[in-house]
């Protein structure tokens, strides 16, 4: 009997499904589909192959039976072409409510033709001298064009969402099509061949090489799932909107570190094991030293978050005489996120956020207070990127005055945002996150074109305003290219050097101090000078005057209060007085309120005072008109 072919098809299916079994698979949608269409072509070879019994013994059985039996191997086949489309369709429609809609109408159209397939007569071959067996007639025909149409449907979609569709699964569905249309075709037109039924086997064998492997979730180093799997999974559940819990577990601490190579692998095949053994829980492997546990919501996740804690508090390794002490980061609930990697941000931000108590307990419980403050720090970075891209940042400007002229002589630059409601937003409200994210850079470029611009339109000399001072952000003084900017950008502008006053504040690490001191050369000797702001503070200390070439240091606003609150500062602020002037240097006083606070420091030596005491911050306009009026009256006090 020419079943041989078929047998074949039936070994590989059998082999394909001990290496499948013998893997750890999670419940994506894509392997839930893929495992359908395996079952399918099971079912429809082992037909195929008692199809041609029957047929050969078709004398001696029931009429009814052998129709049922060649009908039905029919119907699977049309089956099969309806299951690849869904294949690829869980792929393309990842909301539920899209999927189910597309497949149960398709589903109705194969049940429709399927019921064709049963009605229409079927008509037998069998010849068992040249070997051959086969059924023909209007049933086998209804299958082909159903079986056609749905091919041809299935090309359709994949050439329409091919957006949607990965590369590698576009592929795939290529092959598979391919193989089935050229085995379809050579069995339409030489029906003895027996094809289809083998082709659907080496066809499932190649979705499995390229996709479904379960070996491609897996990761090599712990046998947990891997990164793209969690994605893919969690995506799911997202999209689903079930509801989940999420337990990270970051191996930095400095015990763990300090293993040895050896006994880290070691270790973490130990503590993976473990968390494998958990029949509730899917764990993954997010990073090189980080794993995420998806669990059930609610008790029933933290029962199991509990457990896999209490195993961590105890050793591993031989005798358990190793203790590797993780931090815990818990996202009770998924709502929190709205999809995969909204999550990791909310834990990677957790994480930055809250080192404090992660040090202090090891475990920080992600709340909605800590998604809303990341939630905000969003919002102000799209703040950012708008007011960049729509020019809504504005410089103002506060007048500084001079105790030794007795009138102003210079201003500072201060960003604000003008959001879209026209409300005014101040610098402390974007600047962190600017230099969190870089964009401080564009700010940074834009606030010193805006100044150039205003110095160029405006002659400021003449109302005796000699030089504007800009603030620097760290970030910038820690880029290489800053100096040969600023410069293009003078003169670009036609601002000579004198004009411009910039403001730094101390750097964090000696690298970028180094940045910043090659950049402070470079514009010193093209004429620009320097103040250190915020002394005071805490960022600016006196060994940094030291080693910074500034001419001017500026007393933060709260240093100078303290001079009026505390009298210890008092002395600390005389004795900064009497260093900063020994060394030549000229000191602004901000935050001076009132006219004691002026008074006092006029007395102290200090040679510019800023604060609202004069003037708050002023928008260009107003600020031309305040420093026109101020000398027009020559403003003396
Ligand atoms: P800063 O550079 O120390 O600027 C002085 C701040 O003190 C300004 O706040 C100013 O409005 C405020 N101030 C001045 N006198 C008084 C006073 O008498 N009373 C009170 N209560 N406040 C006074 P502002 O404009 O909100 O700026 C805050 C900080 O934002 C600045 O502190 C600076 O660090 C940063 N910043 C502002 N503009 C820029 C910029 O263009 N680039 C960068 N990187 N940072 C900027
Ligand atoms: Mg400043
Ligand atoms: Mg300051």
């Amino acid at each position: 009997m020419p079943i041989q072919v078929q047998c074949c098809g039936l070994a590989v299916m059998m082999v394909l499904f001990y290496f499948y079994k013998s893997q750890r698979t999670i419940t994506l949608n894509t392997v839930k589909a893929f495992w359908n269409s395996f079952v399918i072509t099971f079912v429809n070879i082992t037909l195929d192959i008692t199809s041609c019994i029957v047929i050969r013994y078709r004398d001696s059985l029931p009429t009814l039976l052998v129709d049922g039996v060649c009908k039905s191997y029919l119907a699977s086949l049309g089956m099969l072409a309806y299951f690849a489309l869904l294949y690829i369709l869980t792929d393309v429609y990842s909301k539920k409510s899209e999927f189910y809609r597309i497949s149960l109408s398709y589903g109705t159209f194969m049940v429709i033709a399927i019921a064709f397939i049963y009605i229409l007569p079927i008509h037998y071959f069998d010849d068992p001298v040249n070997k051959v067996i086969y059924s023909y007639g209007p049933s086998d025909y209804a299958t082909y064009v159903f079986a056609l149409f749905t091919i041809l449907f299935t090309v359709a979609v994949v050439i329409k969402q091919r957006k949607k569709i990965e590369k590698k699964r576009r592929f795939a569905a290529f092959v598979w099509i391919s193989v089935w249309l050229v085995a379809a075709i050579a069995q339409f037109f030489r029906p003895d061949l027996l094809l289809v039924g083998f082709a659907n086997s080496i066809d499932m064998l190649v979705l499995y090489l390229i996709l479904e492997n379960p070996v491609n979730n897996i990761d090599k180093r712990t046998g947990l799932f891997n990164h793209g799997a969690f994605l893919q999974y969690t995506k799911q559940l997202y999209e689903a909107d079930s509801k989940f819990s999420a337990l990270v577990i970051v191996l930095e601490h400095s015990s763990y570190k300090a293993m040895n190579a050896e006994l880290e692998e070691e270790i973490l095949g130990e503590a993976s094991k473990f968390l494998i053994s958990f029949p509730d829980l899917y764990a993954f492997n997010n990073t090189g030293s980080e794993m995420v546990l998806i669990l059930p919501e609610g008790e029933k996740g933290i029962s199991v978050m509990n457990s896999v804690r209490e195993r961590f508090e105890q050793g591993w390794g031989k005798n358990s005489g190793v203790f590797i002490s993780p931090y815990w980061i818990f996202v009770p609930d998924s709502s929190l996120a709205t999809s995969p990697e909204d999550l990791l941000h909310l834990i990677r931000y957790a994480k930055q956020n809250c080192d404090d108590k992660l040090y202090e307990n090891r475990f920080v419980e992600v709340n909605g207070k800590i998604a809303e403050k990341l939630n905000r720090k969003r919002e102000i970075e799209q703040l950012i990127l708008d007011a960049l891209d729509n020019d809504r940042l504005e410089v103002w400007y506060q007048p500084i005055y001079s105790t030794k002229l007795n009138r102003f002589t210079a201003a500072e630059a201060l960003v604000r945002i003008r959001d879209k409601d026209n409300a005014l937003i101040p610098p402390g409200a974007f600047i962190e996150t600017a230099e969190s994210n870089g964009t401080i850079l564009q700010i940074g470029e834009t606030v010193f074109r805006k100044v150039c611009r205003f110095l160029n339109q405006n002659d400021l000399k003449q109302y005796g305003i000699s030089y504007i001072e800009v603030n620097l952000s760290v970030v910038q003084c820690a880029n290489k290219q800053l100096a040969r900017d600023y410069i293009k950008i003078m003169k670009e502008y036609g601002i000579t050097p004198d004009l411009i006053n910039l403001e730094i504040t101390e750097s964090a690490s000696t690298n970028t101090k180094n940045i910043l001191l090659d950049n402070m050369k470079e514009l010193m000797d093209y004429g620009v000078n320097f103040s250190l702001d915020d002394f005071g503070t805490g960022q600016s200390n006196l060994d940094y005057i030291v080693d910074m070439p500034v001419d001017i240091v500026k007393f933060d606003k709260g240093m100078t209060n303290a001079y009026f609150e505390n009298g210890k500062a008092k002395y600390i602020m005389d004795a900064a007085t009497n260093m900063i002037h020994g060394m030549d240097l000229k000191i602004v006083s901000e935050g001076i309120e009132t006219e004691e606070q002026f008074n006092t420091m006029q007395d102290l030596g200090i040679s510019f005072i800023q604060g609202y005491y004069f003037s708050k911050p002023l928008p260009e306009k107003e600020f031309l008109e305040f420093v026109k009026k101020a000398k027009e009256k020559d403003h003396v006090l």
